[in-house]
């Protein structure tokens, strides 16, 4: 499998995946089977794993550990 964007060589690795979801939430999954192109890091998940990431966040599950995600906006620090 070749990717569209760069043409490069997509290698099977295990990464940590980011889903926004709505405005304010953002759900981390790690030790996620994925394709990840070796030159341009475009990510394809693998059909099973996007499945189980939609089906976890439509289950509202507790997660296994909470992260703080601080947000800063730039319109004040460029002003
Ligand atoms: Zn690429």
């Amino acid at each position: 499998m070749q990717c569209a964007d760069c043409g490069g060589e997509f290698v099977k690795k295990t990464i940590t995946y980011d889903q926004p979801w709505g405005d304010n939430e953002l759900y981390i999954f790690e030790n996620v089977p994925a394709l990840v192109c070796s030159q341009c890091d475009a990510v394809y998940l693998e059909a099973k794993a996007s499945q189980a990431i939609d089906a976890i966040i439509q289950s509202r599950r507790e997660p296994k550990k909470y992260k703080k995600v601080p947000v800063f906006s730039l319109e004040e620090a460029l002003a």
